[in-house]
């Protein structure tokens, strides 16, 4: 069974307000990037590594795979608009693998562990798809579009706070999305999403992920970043 890790980096990060995209901000003296395809790449389950981020900055990684000469990195490809396009494009770079099974990682996600990594490895043996996840502590409230009121409140017991890595066997995720691309009601969602949907007989199953695999998206994100980073989990 060959095991790949697909690192999405293709975003823009708008949302930090910086003009560089976050997975390329500096952490612990490293580029956050490098952080989350060290953690796959040092895996030993682990045994191809695939980046995709946008064109103008695949030199910029591939000077990155270098520097750290990260072997298991097999390509570097280019993403999309979408998060879903970005993953799209990993998808159909291994579609003549269809048993192979897929990891993709949010890059702007650092703080991914060993112990997670082998836990979603290991739930890939039971399903098709996997997501890794922690229960919500808060109590989490539907609103209108708009966001000025309340329409429900959801059995918090049931409710868990989606994380990466979410694993696929490349036939399941390849399969979902051809169903999806044909739905002209399809909107931009996760691919666990997109499974969930459009595969509905494949159960998803789910990893308990850990609080500290947060994903930077703002940049007071950074210093709680910093700090978890010099604390032992
Ligand atoms: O924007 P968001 O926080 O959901 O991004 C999650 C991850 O997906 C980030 O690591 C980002 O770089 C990646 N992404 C991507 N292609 C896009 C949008 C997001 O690879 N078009």
């Amino acid at each position: 069974m060959e095991t790949v890790a697909v690192i999405l980096a293709a975003g823009s990060g708008s949302r930090t307000g910086l003009s560089t995209p976050k997975q390329f901000l500096p952490l612990g003296g490293k580029a956050v990037l490098e952080h989350s395809v060290q953690t796959f790449h040092n895996h030993p389950g682990i045994d191809q590594v695939v980046i995709v981020t946008a064109t103008e900055f695949i030199d910029k990684v591939q000077g990155l795979v270098k520097a750290n000469n990260w072997t298991k990195v097999t390509a570097v490809l280019a993403g999309g608009k979408e998060r879903f396009d970005s993953s799209l494009a990993a998808v159909s770079h291994f579609s003549s693998m269809p048993d192979t099974v897929m990891l993709f990682h949010d890059a702007a996600r650092p703080l991914v562990s060993e112990r997670i990594i082998t836990d979603a490895l290991k739930a890939m043996e039971t399903y098709n798809a996997v997501d890794v996840a922690v229960p919500a502590v808060d109590t989490i409230v539907q609103c209108n579009k708009e966001g000025t009121y309340m329409t429900s409140i959801q059995d918090r017991s049931l409710l868990w706070r989606m994380q990466t890595p979410q694993g696929f066997r490349q036939k399941t995720i390849e399969q979902a999305y051809e169903i999806a691309l044909k739905d002209p009601q399809f909107t931009a969602t996760d691919d666990c999403g997109t499974v969930l949907r459009y595969l509905p007989e494949e159960k998803v199953g789910i990893v308990h992920g850990s609080e500290r695999n947060i994903k930077l998206t703002y940049a007071d994100d950074l210093s709680l970043l910093e700090f978890l980073l010099s604390t032992q989990e």
